[in-house]
C-alpha cells in the first residue's frame, strides 16, 4: 500500500475543549486576542475556526489591519492552505510575508505555530531546505527554552515530530512522539498516536498506538479526529477487516467533507487508488490542480495520469507524463535525501552539542573527584605519616627501653641487683680518667665477708644469699649518690668514692660495720662481719693496679684478724 502521510498537524499546546467551544468573531478584534483564538484554534486543529478568524479579519479589520493582525491572517491562510488546499496564490503570498517577519517578540507558543506552517507550507511545495532551516530554529532556539514548559514541549515535539515525519526520519519521529502517548491532553496523545501508528519499530509501540486512538470517538469534529479516523481506516485495511475498514472509511469522508479537510481527503482518495481502484477516487484525484497537491501527492496522481492516457491510447500524453513521473521521483529522491542529510548534521551538530556539554560536566565531576582523591590522598598521607611516626616513636622507646633494659641487665648482678664485676670496673675506669682531668683524689675500696663459707655450710646456700642481698641493699644506703658499690665477685665487694679521700673511708667503714651487722635469714639471726682494704687514686694508676693494692689490703686485714679495714698508699 502507498503511504503517503502528509500529516499536517499544527503546534501549540493550550486546551483543546476551550477551541471546541470558540464562537465565531463578528468585530476587529486586537492582535493579541486574535492570536490567543487563533493559538487555540491551532492547537485543537480546529480548521473551521482557523477559517473563521481569517475571515473575521478579512471583513471586519480592513481598515485597521496592523502587522501584527497580518501575521495571524497570514498564519490562518496558511493552515487552511495546507489542510483545504484553496486560495493556493494567497497562500504563497501569506508564506512570503512570514518569510520577512521577526518572530522573536511572539510567545514561545506562538512562534512554534508560525514556524510549523512554514516548514510545512515548504515541505508542500518542496523546499525542503528551508523547512529544515525553520525546524532548525524550533529544535534549537524555542525547544531548549521550553524544556520546564510541559505543555510547549508537547506542542513543539509535534511540529518538529510533523517535519521529520515528512523527509522519513523516523527514528526523530519516535524520540519526539513516544513519551507523549501518555501525555495528560486526551487530543496530544491522539495526535501523537496517528503518526506514530505509520511508524512502529516494535508490535508493543502499535499496539499502545492503537489503544490511544480507539478512544477516537470522544474527540471534537476536528483534524485531531480526522487523523486518528484515517489511521484506523489503514489499520483496518492492513487486517483486511473490510467492514470495519469500510465504516471507518464512510465516517473519516462525512468529517473530512464536513471539515472540507482536502488534504486528507486527498490521501482517502489515493488509499482507494489501490486494488481495486475506485473510479470515483481517481475522478476525484484527477481533478486537483498541480499546485493543490504536494510534490509527495503529485506522483501517484501522475501515475493515475499515465494509466488514463495508456488505457485511451494517448501514447504522446502517457510518455510526456511518465517523463514528468520520473523528474518528480528524482526530485523527491533528491529531496528526501538532502532533507536526511541535514536533519542528520543536525542531529550530529544538536548531539555533538549535547556530547561537549556532558563532557563539560563529566570534565568538571572528574576534577572534582581528582581534587577529592587528591585531598583524600593528603590525607591519608598526612594519617599515614603520623601513624609511622607513632609507630618509630613507639618502636624506638621500645628499643630504647630494650636497650637500656638489656643494658641494665648486662650490667647489673641478678642476686643483688648492684653493679657486676665488669660494670664496676668500667664506672672506676671513668672515675679514674675524670679524676686525672680534675686533679680529684677518689678511694677504692675492696671488701670480703668473713668466713662467708661458713655461713653457706651452717645456715644453707640460700641464708647465704640473704646476706649477700643484704650486705649489698645496706651498703648501697651508706654511700653516696656519686659512689657506686659492684659486685667483684663471690662475697667480695668494690666500692668507687669519688672525689674522696682516703681517711674518709674510716667512716664509711665504722657505718657499714653498723648496719651489717645483723642480717636475720628466715628464722636465723645472724652476725655478718667483713673485711676491707681500701686505697686511694688520684688517675695516675690503672685501676687493675689499684684493685690488686686493696686486695692485699683485704688480705693483710684478714690476716690481722678480720673484721677491720686496712687502709695504704696516699
Ligand atoms: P674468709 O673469711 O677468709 O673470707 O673466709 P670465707 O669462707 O669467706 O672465704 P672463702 O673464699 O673460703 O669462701 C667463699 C664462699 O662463698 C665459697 C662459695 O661457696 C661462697 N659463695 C660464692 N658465691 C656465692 C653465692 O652467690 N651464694 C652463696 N650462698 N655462696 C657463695
Ligand atoms: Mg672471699
Ligand atoms: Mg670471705
Amino acid at each position: 500500500m502507498l503511504r503517503f502521510g502528509c500529516f499536517v498537524f499544527a503546534a501549540l499546546a493550550l486546551f483543546s475543549n476551550q477551541a471546541a467551544a470558540q464562537a465565531t468573531i463578528s468585530h476587529c478584534l486586537a492582535a493579541p486576542q486574535f492570536a490567543s483564538h487563533l493559538t487555540v484554534a491551532l492547537d485543537s486543529m480546529n480548521l473551521s475556526e482557523v477559517q473563521a478568524i481569517n475571515t473575521d479579519i478579512a471583513q471586519h479589520c480592513a481598515s485597521t489591519l496592523s502587522p501584527d493582525i497580518d501575521v495571524i491572517a497570514d498564519a490562518a491562510t496558511l493552515f487552511t492552505f495546507i489542510h483545504r488546499r484553496s486560495n493556493g496564490d494567497s497562500a504563497q503570498q501569506s508564506f512570503n510575508r512570514l518569510l520577512q517577519k521577526d518572530f522573536s517578540s511572539l510567545s514561545r507558543q506562538q512562534q512554534a505555530a508560525y514556524y510549523h506552517l512554514m516548514a510545512l507550507y515548504s515541505l508542500h511545495t518542496g523546499e525542503y531546505k528551508q523547512a529544515l532551516s525553520i525546524s532548525h530554529i524550533i529544535s534549537t532556539e524555542l525547544l531548549p527554552a521550553a524544556v520546564n514548559a510541559a505543555d510547549d514541549m508537547a506542542a513543539i515535539n509535534l511540529a518538529v515530530a510533523d517535519i521529520h515525519y515528512e523527509i522519513e526520519f523516523y527514528q526523530s519521529v519516535r524520540e519526539l512522539l513516544l513519551p507523549l502517548l501518555t501525555h495528560p491532553a486526551h487530543y496530544i496523545r491522539v495526535r501523537a498516536a496517528s503518526l506514530l501508528w505509520h511508524i512502529p519499530q516494535t508490535q508493543q509501540q502499535l499496539a499502545d498506538t492503537l489503544a490511544v486512538l480507539d478512544d477516537y470517538s470522544a474527540l471534537p469534529q476536528t483534524l485531531v479526529k480526522l487523523h486518528a479516523l484515517e489511521a484506523l481506516v489503514r489499520q483496518a485495511l492492513e487486517e483486511n477487516d473490510q467492514p470495519a475498514a469500510q465504516a471507518l472509511l464512510e465516517e473519516a469522508y462525512l468529517l473530512a467533507e464536513a471539515l472540507d479537510a482536502k488534504a486528507v481527503l486527498i490521501r482517502l482518495y489515493l488509499l482507494e487508488t489501490d486494488n481495486p481502484p475506485s473510479p470515483h477516487a481517481v475522478e476525484q484525484l484527477l481533478a486537483f490542480s498541480a499546485n493543490q497537491l504536494s510534490l509527495k501527492e503529485q506522483l501517484p496522481v501522475l501515475k493515475l495520469e499515465v494509466e488514463r492516457a495508456t488505457v485511451s491510447q494517448n501514447w504522446q500524453q502517457a510518455t510526456a507524463t511518465l517523463q514528468q513521473a520520473l523528474a518528480l521521483n528524482q526530485e523527491l529522491a533528491r529531496n528526501n535525501a538532502l532533507a536526511r542529510e541535514y536533519a542528520g548534521f543536525q542531529m550530529v551538530s544538536q548531539a555533538r552539542e549535547l556530547e561537549q556539554a556532558r563532557q563539560q560536566s563529566r570534565l568538571q565531576a572528574l576534577a572534582a573527584e581528582q581534587q577529592n582523591q587528591q585531598r583524600l590522598i593528603y590525607l591519608l598521607a598526612l594519617v599515614s605519616a603520623i601513624l609511622a611516626l607513632a609507630v618509630l616513636t613507639l618502636l624506638f622507646v621500645k628499643k630504647r627501653k630494650a636497650a637500656v633494659h638489656f643494658e641494665k641487665l648486662a650490667n647489673t648482678d641478678g642476686l643483688t641487683q648492684v653493679l657486676n664485676r665488669r660494670a664496676i670496673q668500667l664506672f672506676a675506669r671513668q672515675v679514674a680518667d675524670r679524676s686525672k682531668q680534675l686533679g680529684q683524689p677518689f678511694v677504692v675500696a675492696l671488701a670480703d665477708i668473713d668466713h662467708f663459707k661458713t655461713i653457706n655450710d651452717t645456715y644453707g646456700h640460700d641464708a647465704g644469699d640473704i646476706v649477700l642481698t643484704e650486705f649489698a641493699r645496706r651498703t648501697n644506703t651508706l654511700i653516696r649518690q656519686q659512689d657506686r658499690l659492684g659486685r667483684w665477685g663471690g662475697e667480695e665487694w668494690l666500692i668507687i668514692m669519688t672525689n674522696t679521700r682516703l681517711d674518709a673511708v674510716d667512716g664509711l667503714f665504722s657505718r657499714m660495720q653498723e648496719e651489717i651487722r645483723d642480717i636475720t635469714a628466715g628464722e636465723h639471726k645472724l652476725t655478718v662481719t667483713f673485711s676491707m682494704g681500701a686505697v686511694a687514686g688520684n688517675g695516675e694508676q690503672s685501676v687493675e693496679a689499684l684493685v690488686q693494692a686493696a686486695d692485699e689490703l683485704l688480705y693483710q686485714a684478714k690476716q690481722s684478724g678480720r673484721n677491720r679495714l686496712c687502709k695504704g698508699g696516699g
